[in-house]
């Protein structure tokens, strides 16, 4: 396994990670397999979307506060539930299928670490799956 850290910038932020998962799985050597990307965070999480508009990213911070805000009558005394909610909402991990040695990403997808209770360190974990016979 392999990893790679993070500094986040702002409490909510989506951060393009994925020229970090390629090199990782540059170094690894995998040629056909999957590409497991996790975070081992609480109140940040992973997803894949659209890279080339940054409008769509600012549309899903928004969205979400939208739909989980911050000050909410929520009992968890850190005053972050918020950012608890979100990440479960978007999920810890990605996976990638991976041929020829490169991601089976869309022309247009990105994958992103989202930070939901920044600035902070943060950490991601990139484990490969080589395929079995056959594949
Ligand atoms: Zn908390």
């Amino acid at each position: 396994m392999r990893q790679f850290g993070v500094a986040t910038q702002k409490r909510e932020e989506l951060v393009d990670i994925t020229s970090q998962v390629a090199q990782a799985l540059a170094e690894s050597g995998l040629a056909e397999g999957a590409v497991l990307v996790y975070s081992p965070h609480t109140t940040a999480g992973l997803t894949i979307n659209e890279g080339a508009d940054p409008d769509v990213k600012r549309d899903m911070l928004a969205h979400l506060a939208s739909l989980v805000p911050q000050r909410a009558g929520f009992r968890h005394a850190e005053g972050n539930s918020d950012a608890h909610i979100k990440t479960s909402l978007v999920g810890p991990s990605q996976l990638v299928p991976v041929t020829g040695g490169r991601m089976g990403l869309g022309t247009w997808q990105k994958i992103y670490l989202c930070e939901f209770d920044g600035p902070r360190r943060r950490t991601v974990l990139v484990q490969t799956l080589a395929a079995g016979e056959g594949a």
